[in-house]
């Protein structure tokens, strides 16, 4: 089993877009405010962890950015010590505003999930006209030093991924990280409204990419948290991508990390469905051991390998935190 070295902690269900690979036709229905834990409650699960080794955490949603006050959260979160890295994954649309702020209070880097660079597109996939403000986020992120920056394109089959190279030379023009991620086949419901039909999968992307640019040179993990992305330089013209591939290129004997979803259950794997509730115990005054020794039960229950279980996720990614 690999050691448990990444958290990610999502801190709310609620989102500004409706991409509907994410929550599904008919959308979700929100957890009340009382259900989803408090920034003490998060940071004592955090800080948890760090003491059984964890080295990087990072806060995603839902959009974690419509979450008031996620600076506080990331301040508290950055106070820890023995923490590596501290991340934050998000749509962008509120980033412009937000993006000095976070670099205040301790944040490292975002993440910024975008899949078209076209704003019909970007409306038909999700639900929002909203990608100027996305750039605008992405701006203000490099701006502030929130660094480096990465993109985060899932690839739907028809309808982005004819824009892989237009990704790629963005990639270079702007000196950022490009990932491309087989879409999972989940919410369930979901995917069987759209048909979802054949991943786009990673050895397609890679041939066509080097049809255009040569071969690509892999770039090494930088540390054993860097995350489940195989990164590659593209020659000649300095840009980087990576790939995250759970169906064709499966991860799991490396995957160190853990889930805490914004109610308190903990999740030691995306596409399973067996969770651990920390919610109750913290609430019921739980002492920092007994919390460790929860994420250790909900480690040892780790799946060895996921492929198999996606058919069967129900909740929405919006609801697990990506
Ligand atoms: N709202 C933020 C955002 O979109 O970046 C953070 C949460 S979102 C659930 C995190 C990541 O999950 C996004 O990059 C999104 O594209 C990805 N995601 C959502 N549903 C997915 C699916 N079915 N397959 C693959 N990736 C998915
Ligand atoms: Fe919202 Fe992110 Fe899901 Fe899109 S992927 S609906 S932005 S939570």
């Amino acid at each position: 089993m690999p050691s448990f070295h990444s958290l990610r902690v999502s801190v709310t269900d609620r989102c500004n877009l409706r991409c509907q690979y994410c929550m599904g036709p008919e959308g979700v229905s929100w957890m009340r405010p009382e259900e989803i834990l408090t920034f003490e409650e998060i940071a004592r699960v955090a800080a948890a962890a760090v003491g059984l080794g964890v080295k990087k955490l990072r806060i995603t949603g839902g959009e974690p950015l419509v979450r008031q006050g996620v600076e506080d959260l990331v301040a508290m979160l950055a106070a820890l010590s023995g923490l590596e890295d501290l991340a934050l994954t998000t749509n962008g649309v509120l980033l412009a505003g937000k993006a000095k702020g976070l670099k205040a209070a301790g944040l490292k880097r975002v993440t910024v999930s975008l899949d078209t660079l076209r704003p019909e597109r970007f409306e038909q996939i999700t639900g929002q006209d909203r990608l100027e403000q996305v750039w605008a986020g992405m701006e203000a992120a490099l701006a502030a030093g929130l660094a480096p920056l990465k993109i985060n394109v899932v690839l739907l089959r028809g309808q982005n991924d004819d824009e892989v190279l237009d990704f790629v030379r963005l990639a270079a023009a702007r000196r950022i990280e490009v990932r491309f991620i087989e879409r999972m086949p989940f919410p369930a419901k979901a995917a069987a409204h759209e048909g979802c039909g054949l991943p786009v999968r990673e050895s397609e992307v890679q041939a066509k990419i080097e049809q255009e640019f040569g071969p690509l040179r892999p770039i090494p993990r930088e540390n054993a948290w860097s995350g489940p992305a195989r990164v590659y330089a593209v020659p000649g013209n300095g840009g980087r991508v990576g790939f995250i591939s759970p169906l064709s290129e499966p991860f799991c004997e490396s995957c160190g990390r853990m889930r805490l979803t914004p109610e308190g259950k903990l999740r030691a794997c995306l596409a399973s469905e067996t969770e651990l509730d920390l919610k109750g115990p913290l609430r019921a005054g739980a002492s920092q051991e007994e919390i460790q020794a929860l994420l250790n039960q909900a480690l040892a229950a780790k799946p060895q390998q996921h492929a198999a279980h996606f058919a069967s996720v129900e909740r929405a990614m919006s609801r697990i935190g990506g």
